[in-house]
């Protein structure tokens, strides 16, 4: 998507981290395999986050990374981002379709043309299953409602540039309310994750977003966007230090979701929604490019934030 600025070329960086055994190559650009040592550093990363927010009472809940097709449908995001989306499909045939299918492979034939979706899409952001599963509890407490997801999460965008994944993990806080509740939870999480990033002894800037919304319409919706900052980002210098990465994101979805999936406030009016999202590879890929490929030497503040006794569960 972005182009590098010249002189640098984001995949010397991927090539550091698969020398360097931090990352496991598979044949396709954007799909690792990760070391001990990185996921090490996403379970501390995954704990601090929990410390940042665990006098909130968020629900916790976890989902596998696919949500329904109906749900995916309903969200809108094939408006914005058809090209991003990966489906899953799956051989539905009889036994002469899966003869079939041998002989194709055998070959080098396509043999894909008989997959069926098996109504599941592969989950683009963390907080995409929480919306219908609040819809379905009813209206909103007046308190509104405060959620605690993490997922991997697919997108199509295959990549040299190793922080832009196909497959990478999200955690995000969701919230559920109104629109007040909603503007002073974003303001929150963005003080907050900047203390956190630089509590890592990592660079940080907060810009506008500017997502890659897909054709014509994609450009309306990416100014709109901008226009009415519905969405920050906290960006790091990582691969490319001239053109920082997005690793968190705050995103305010206006009535979005509301109007969607019918979630109302105690007062009958739509609800709003707005989420934080912790790119968890992004962060980890940022504290080796800045620190170096073995945490054992990080600096003693970084390491202390990180693996620091206060392991208190969250509330
Ligand atoms: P968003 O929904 O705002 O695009 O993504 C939320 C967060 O997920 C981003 O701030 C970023 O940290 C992470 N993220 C988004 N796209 C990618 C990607 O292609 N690769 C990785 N590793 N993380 C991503
Ligand atoms: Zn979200």
């Amino acid at each position: 998507m972005s182009e590098a600025s010249p002189g640098v070329d984001p995949a010397s960086y991927l090539q550091r981290l698969l020398d360097g055994g931090v990352l496991i190559a598979t044949g396709v650009d954007g799909v690792y395999g990760r070391s001990a040592a990185f996921e090490d550093v996403v379970e501390r990363l995954d704990a601090l986050i929990t410390r940042a927010g665990r006098n909130d009472g968020a629900e916790v809940l976890r989902f596998p990374p696919a949500i329904t097709q109906r749900d995916f449908e309903m969200s809108g995001y094939l408006h914005s981002f058809p090209h991003l989306a990966g489906t899953v499909h799956s051989f539905c045939g009889d036994e002469r379709a899966h003869r079939e299918i041998l002989r194709c492979v055998g070959e080098g034939e396509d043999w894909t043309a008989g997959q069926k979706i098996a109504g599941l899409v592969l989950t683009p952001a963390a907080c995409y299953p929480v919306y219908p599963v609040m819809a379905k509890r009813g209206g909103l407490p007046g308190q509104g409602r405060l959620v605690d997801v993490y997922s991997y999460c697919f997108r199509r965008e295959p990549s040299l540039d190793p922080t832009r994944l196909q497959l990478f993990r999200m955690r995000e806080y969701v919230r559920l309310g109104t629109p007040e509740q909603c503007l002073e939870f974003r303001e929150t999480w963005l003080e907050r994750g900047q203390a956190l990033i630089a509590s890592l002894g990592l660079p940080l800037e907060i810009d506008v977003a500017n997502d890659p919304f897909f054709g014509r319409a994609g450009e309306i919706m990416a100014e709109n966007q901008r226009r009415q900052k519905l969405k920050f980002e906290l960006l790091i210098p990582v691969a490319d230090p001239a053109r920082p990465t997005a690793c968190l994101s705050f995103n305010y979805h206006s009535d979005h979701f509301g109007q969607v999936w019918d979630i109302r406030t105690p007062d009958g009016a739509l609800g709003h929604t707005a989420c934080v999202g912790f790119g968890m590879e992004r962060i980890t890929l940022a504290l080796f490019k800045h620190h170096g490929l073995d945490p054992a030497a990080w600096p003693e503040a970084v390491r202390a934030a990180l693996w620091s006794r206060d392991r208190t569960p969250a509330a």
